[in-house]
C-alpha cells in the first residue's frame, strides 16, 4: 500500500523551486542530462518564429474549443458527458505552452478551464480526469501539460496532485496494468514522473518509474532485432494477431513508434546503462533504414510503411518524433538529434498544415501530386487522409498538432550540466534564465533556416564566465564563428562549438552557416535536395476545391494544374554543382509559396512515362532515367510551402 508522504518533506533544494527560472537537474540515482530543458517561460520567440505562433493562435490553435466539440464546453475534461479520453489533454499539451509563449491571456484563460477542472477534481484514490474513462494514456498526456503548466506558474496544487496520482498508480497498477496504448507510450510518463522526482526526491516515484518499465513494451528488445522492415499492411496485421501475435498493430504503429524514439534515453537515465542511450540513434537509423523519407519522416499511415515518398506520415508522429528529439537530445546532448529536429520542424510539420493553421492533413506526402477522396496507398488509413481539413481520417492530430511550434520553441535553448548556455536549435527568440546564480539574458536575431547568419547577443547581469555551447549541424561544413567581430577557431560540423570567456552585457556571436545546397538519394537512387535545415520540392500548381464547411473551418481537396513529372539533372562529381540560389526577404508568412524566401532553380527534364494514377503519384522511377523532352530550368521551393510537390526526383543519366 503507498502512502503519501507529505510533499514539505521533499520540499526542493536551494535553486530548484517549482518556479524557478533555471533548469532542474536530475537527482541521485538518476543519471545526468547532458542539457537540461529551461521551464516553460524562458525562451521567448521574436521575429519569424513569434509570426508562426501567432499563426498558430490566430486559428486552430486558438479557437478549435469554439468549432470541435470534442474539445469544447462539453469535455468530459471540463466535467461535461461528451470526448473524455486523449483529445482534451492532448489540445491542452499545445494550448498550455502556447499560451505562456505568447503571454496570451485570452489562450492562458482558455487553458486554465481544463487545468482546473482536472486539479479540483481529482477523486480521494488519486485518481483524475473523466470518471467514465479509466484508460492510463490519456492521463499521460495531461501529465505532460501540468508540468509546462507548473514550471510557468509556479501552480502550488500541481505537485501535490500528481505526488497524490503516482501513489495511487503505485496500487493500482499491480492488478490493473499498463494496456494497449498506455503500455506502448509509457516511457512518456516517465518523463512526468523523473521531472517530478526531481522537484521533491520522492523516493516511491523511482519505484513507480521502475513498474511502468515493467509493464510497458519493450521497445529496445524490438529495436535490437528489427523485424518490421516491410510494409506493414492490414492484411498482414490481421493474420499475425490472429495467429497470437496480439501487439502487433501496436509494435508497427507510426504514432507509437514516433513516441518511442525516446525510450532508450529516458530509460538510461535509470539504468545508466551505455547501450540504452544508443538505442535512440539505432531506432532512427532502423526507421530511416527501412522506412525512412526525403521530409525526414519515416513512413506512417498509419503503419510502417516503406520507403516509397507517395506513402504517408501521419502529423500526430511529426510532432511525437519532435518532442522525442527534443527530449533526447537534452538526456545525451547529441547534437545530430538537434539537426533531425530542425528538419522535422521546418518542413515536415508546416507542410502538412495550411498557411493560416486552420487546416491539417493526416498524411503527408514527399511525392504528393494531389490530395482527394481518389483510392490512396495508405497501409491502414482512410481515403481522407491527405485533405486538408478540421478532422481528415480521424481527430488525433486535430487535437494533437498544437505542441509542434510551441515545444520547439521552449527547447531552443537548454542549460548543460556545467552550466552552460546550450543553442540547440536555431530560431529568432529570446532566452532569460539564471546561470551560476546571475541573471542572464540572451537575444537571437536571424532568419534561420531560411538565411544562414544568427546573431546573439550575450547579456548577463554583471560580467560572468560560462561556456556557451553552440550546435554545429552536421551538414554545416565551413560554418564560421566570431565573438565581438574577433574570428574564432573553425567550428567542427556535427559538434557543439564550445566558447568559455567572462561574458559581459553586449558581447556578440556572430554564426555564419555556409548554406551549400546538398543532394541525398533515396528510394530507386531518387535523388532530394537540401539547403541548410530546409528541404526543397517542386511546388505544382494548385487549384483548392472546398468538399465542405467544417464550422469556422472548411475540409479541402487540391488538384494540381501543372505537369509535375521532372527528373534533375545533376553532377554526379559534384551533385550541388549546377544548383542556383536565390535568397529575398523574409515575408510574414515564411512558410507559404507567395513568401518564400529562398529558392533554387535546377536543371531538368520531363519523363512522359512517370505518371500519377487515381491522385496518387507511381513510384519515383530508378535512377538513372533518360529523357527525350526539352531541358528546363525547374525552380525548387521550401518543402513546406509546397502543398502539392515532388521531393523525390529521378536523376538524369549524364
Ligand atoms: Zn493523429
Amino acid at each position: 500500500m503507498a502512502s503519501s508522504l507529505p510533499v514539505s518533506a521533499f520540499a526542493a533544494s536551494p535553486g530548484q523551486t517549482a518556479s524557478s527560472s533555471t533548469g532542474v537537474k536530475n537527482r541521485a540515482p538518476l543519471a545526468p542530462n547532458a542539457f537540461y530543458s529551461l521551464p516553460l517561460g524562458a525562451v521567448r520567440p521574436t521575429g519569424w518564429l513569434r509570426s508562426q505562433l501567432e499563426i498558430q493562435a490566430q486559428g486552430l490553435g486558438g479557437h478549435l474549443d469554439e468549432t470541435w466539440p470534442d474539445v469544447g464546453p462539453n469535455s468530459g475534461w471540463l466535467g461535461g458527458s461528451g470526448e473524455s479520453w486523449e483529445r482534451g489533454p492532448y489540445f491542452l499539451d499545445g494550448l498550455t505552452p502556447l499560451a505562456y509563449l505568447l503571454d496570451d491571456a485570452r489562450l492562458k484563460a482558455k487553458a486554465q478551464k481544463y487545468i482546473d477542472w482536472t486539479l479540483n477534481n481529482q477523486q480521494p484514490s488519486g485518481m483524475f480526469g473523466p470518471h467514465s474513462n479509466d484508460d492510463w494514456w490519456p492521463r499521460m498526456v495531461m501529465l505532460k501539460a501540468l508540468t509546462q503548466y507548473q514550471e510557468a506558474t509556479g501552480d502550488p496544487r500541481v505537485i501535490p496532485a500528481m505526488q497524490h496520482y503516482f501513489d495511487y498508480q503505485l496500487t493500482a497498477l499491480p492488478t490493473r496494468g499498463l494496456s494497449d496504448w498506455g503500455k506502448f507510450r509509457w516511457q512518456d510518463e516517465v518523463l512526468s514522473v523523473i521531472w517530478l522526482y526531481n522537484r521533491t526526491g520522492n523516493p516511491r516515484l523511482l519505484d513507480l518509474v521502475h513498474l511502468l518499465h515493467t509493464q510497458g513494451h519493450d521497445w529496445l528488445a524490438q529495436y535490437a532485432n528489427f523485424q518490421y522492415k516491410d510494409r506493414i499492411t492490414g492484411e498482414k496485421i490481421r493474420s499475425e494477431e490472429e495467429s497470437g501475435h496480439k501487439d502487433f498493430g501496436l509494435s508497427t504503429h507510426g504514432v507509437n513508434n514516433g513516441q518511442a524514439i525516446k525510450t532508450g534515453a529516458v530509460w538510461s537515465l535509470v539504468s545508466g546503462s551505455e547501450s540504452d542511450r544508443r538505442g535512440v540513434s539505432q531506432m532512427i537509423a532502423e526507421l530511416d533504414k527501412y522506412h525512412g523519407l526525403p521530409n525526414g519522416m519515416f513512413s506512417c499511415d498509419e503503419h510502417l510503411a516503406g520507403p516509397n515518398p507517395s506513402q504517408g506520415s501521419e502529423l500526430c508522429t511529426v510532432v511525437e518524433y519532435m518532442f522525442s528529439l527534443e527530449q533526447s537530445l537534452g538526456i545525451l546532448g547529441d547534437p545530430v538529434l538537434g539537426d533531425r529536429l530542425e528538419k522535422l520542424a521546418f518542413n515536415a510539420l508546416p507542410g502538412t498544415l495550411t498557411d493560416d493553421m486552420w487546416a491539417h492533413q493526416y498524411n503527408q506526402e514527399p511525392n504528393q501530386v494531389e490530395c482527394s477522396l481518389h483510392r490512396k496507398p495508405w497501409t491502414t488509413d482512410g481515403p481522407e487522409s491527405n485533405l486538408f481539413g478540421l478532422e481528415p481520417n480521424f481527430g488525433c492530430c486535430t487535437a494533437n498538432f498544437h505542441q509542434g511550434w510551441p515545444k520547439f520553441t521552449a527547447s531552443l535553448f537548454m542549460l548543460s550540466q556545467d552550466d552552460g548556455v546550450v543553442a540547440a536549435a536555431y530560431a529568432p527568440c529570446e532566452m532569460r534564465t539564471m546561470v551560476r546564480d546571475t541573471p542572464v539574458h540572451i537575444v537571437e536575431e536571424t532568419n534561420y533556416p531560411f538565411h544562414g547568419t544568427v546573431s546573439i547577443t550575450v547579456n548577463p547581469a554583471s560580467p560572468l564566465a560560462f561556456p556557451l555551447l553552440l550546435r554545429i549541424p552536421a551538414w554545416a561544413k565551413g560554418t564560421t564563428l566570431t565573438v565581438n567581430r574577433q574570428q574564432q577557431p573553425a567550428p567542427e560540423s556535427g559538434t557543439f562549438a564550445r566558447i568559455e570567456r567572462k561574458w559581459r552585457a553586449g558581447d556578440r556571436v556572430e554564426i555564419d552557416f555556409h548554406f551549400e545546397p546538398r543532394v541525398s538519394q533515396g528510394f530507386h537512387d531518387s535523388v532530394a535536395v537540401e539547403r541548410g535545415p530546409l528541404v526543397f520540392s517542386y511546388g505544382i500548381g494548385e487549384d483548392w476545391l472546398k468538399l465542405r464547411d467544417r464550422g469556422m473551418t472548411a475540409d479541402w481537396q487540391v488538384y494540381p494544374t501543372t505537369q509535375w513529372n521532372y527528373a534533375l539533372s545533376l553532377d554526379a562529381a559534384s551533385p550541388s554543382h549546377g544548383i542556383v540560389t536565390v535568397e529575398d526577404e523574409m515575408h510574414d508568412r515564411p512558410f507559404s509559396a507567395k513568401g518564400a524566401p529562398v529558392k533554387l532553380h535546377v536543371k531538368g527534364r520531363k519523363v512522359s512515362s512517370w505518371q500519377a494514377e487515381d491522385g496518387v503519384v507511381n513510384p519515383v522511377p530508378q535512377s538513372p532515367v533518360t529523357s527525350d523532352q526539352s531541358e528546363e530550368t525547374v525552380t525548387l521551393i521550401p518543402y513546406a510551402a509546397a502543398k502539392l510537390r515532388i521531393t523525390a526526383f529521378p536523376q538524369l543519366k549524364t
